[in-house]
């Protein structure tokens, strides 16, 4: 039987990666970035890939960053590569775009993984 705690943190992580991010609040001094919406809750001190994406089903053919929601997909005009939480895309992986991965990676000590 699994802890309560790990099933905790497991909905926490299907929460984040399906939400749609807030707006910005006026005078919220503690966004300093519209895009930080508690992603060090689940994306704190990570591994992620840097891959092209592909999807991994008929039916869900994108995905979106976690920060500024920018478009990944196999279609024109969408990110076709980005950094992720698996080494391949899969259902729950989260997506980070090169820009936020630039912008945010010291501040969420993340780590490079080695993809296939
Ligand atoms: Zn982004």
């Amino acid at each position: 039987m699994r802890s309560r705690r790990e099933i905790d943190k497991n909905e926490l992580f299907m929460y984040n990666c399906g939400r749609i991010p807030e707006k910005p609040k006026k005078g919220n001094s503690m966004a300093d970035d519209w895009r930080l919406t508690n992603q060090e809750l689940y994306l704190m001190g990570k591994t992620l890939y840097y891959i092209r994406y592909r999807n991994f089903s008929e039916e869900w053919d994108h995905e979106h960053c976690d920060f500024c929601w920018a478009k990944f997909s196999e279609y024109d005009g969408d990110l076709h590569e980005g950094y992720c939480t698996e080494p391949e895309n899969a259902r729950g992986a989260c997506w980070i775009c090169p820009e936020c991965y630039n912008d945010f990676k010291e501040r969420f000590k993340w780590r490079l993984g080695q993809s296939k």
